[in-house]
């Protein structure tokens, strides 16, 4: 952040604001543990501060604290709109562009409130007028810690604040194993640790909460799995039947991309998830090394992301997804 930038923050945040915190849609551990703990943050700063999401996310994210209060614009969005047409300032995390956050987008699109944003993914577009983007950092929690930080109150991070920046570092980082794992990330969370993080729960409430359902749809994801040695990828697909035979829950095949790219020799891997409600097939997308899958995903699915983690969707079936998805590996050999 520009010092120029953090004196506008401490100047706007110097008397009371209405504001509204809103992550991307279909909210990961990152999205939500970063918006929780602005959310804490701002309260606790005498604001009147609201945490608007898309759309729902998984069971596991369920415990932080401050979770009771997220509006589902989904699910309430009358509520949200008017919230929304009040408001002073809007604060987008973990996300760049505004067409990640579904029906919200228009509703936003004509706010006029002051809008800024912190995230770490590539290629940010300008529709804020703070803009706290920094796409070397592991995490947005690891940013609304620097944040903090910046406006010179690290002093104010309460335990629950700790919690949620944890949990959405630990999620972000692959459990701190992701190139963008820093030492000076190692540092903010032991600092959190310090603050109240019980680590060994955190990993516990977020790893260990499996359903035998999601651990059977997992057998299936992997019995699936294709591998294509001589493109070192491996990818793995999942059709609404199979998703239906397990009694899919959101959140149940969070992570199963990532056993694809375990296999010794493979550098790029995928999975492809039919969603028959939408009519579309989401794509989840991982490499090793510097293959981006950020480009991959921008340029043939209508995605983005990371250079080693990124999505998109495909409007063709399943089938024809993977079709037009193994006909493109020739060209990146
Ligand atoms: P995941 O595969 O876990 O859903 O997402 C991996 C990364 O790619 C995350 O940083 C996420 O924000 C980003 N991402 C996932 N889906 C999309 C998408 O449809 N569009 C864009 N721009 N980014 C996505
Ligand atoms: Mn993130």
């Amino acid at each position: 952040m520009t010092p120029e930038d953090i004196k506008l923050v401490k100047a706007v945040l110097s008397t009371p604001k209405k504001i509204v915190i809103t992550p991307h849609k279909n909210p990961d551990g990152d999205a939500i543990g970063s918006v929780l703990a602005l959310w804490h943050y701002l309260k606790n700063s005498g604001h009147n501060a609201h945490v608007i999401v898309p759309n729902d996310f998984p069971r596991f994210l369920k415990w932080m604290p401050g979770v009771e209060q997220i509006i589902n614009f989904e699910k309430n969005s009358e509520l949200a709109r008017e919230i929304i047409g009040e408001t002073d300032l809007i604060f987008t995390l973990d996300f760049n562009d505004l067409s990640r956050i579904g029906g919200l987008q228009s509703v936003f699109e004509e706010s006029e409130a002051t809008f800024v944003m912190i995230d770490h993914h590539q290629q940010p577009f300008s529709y804020a007028k703070i803009m706290y983007s920094d796409p070397a950092m592991s995490s947005t929690s690891e940013m609304i810690y620097n944040f903090i930080n910046f406006l010179g109150h690290k002093d104010h991070i309460t335990a629950e604040m700790a919690e949620c920046l944890y949990a959405g570092i630990l999620t972000d980082t692959g459990s701190f194993k992701y190139n963008s794992t820093t030492s000076t990330t190692h540092r903010v969370i032991a600092e959190l640790i310090d603050k109240g993080a019980n680590n060994s729960l955190i990993h516990n409430k977020i790893y260990d909460t499996n359903s035998a359902d999601r651990l059977h749809l997992l057998g299936r994801a992997l019995n699936n799995l294709e591998i294509l040695k001589e493109y070192a990828t491996a990818y793995i697909t999942l059709s609404s039947e199979d998703l239906e035979e397990f009694n899919f829950k959101k959140g149940d095949t969070e992570g199963f991309v990532n056993y694809a790219l375990t296999l010794e020799g493979i550098r790029f891997a995928a999975i492809f998830i039919e969603n028959s409600e939408e009519g579309m097939v989401k794509i989840s997308l991982r490499s090793h090394g510097s293959f981006s899958v950020n480009n991959f995903a921008r340029v043939h699915f209508n995605g983005g992301g990371h250079t080693n983690a990124a999505g998109g969707r495909s409007d063709l079936p399943l089938k024809k997804t993977v079709t037009k998805f193994r006909d493109l590996l020739e060209q990146y050999k």
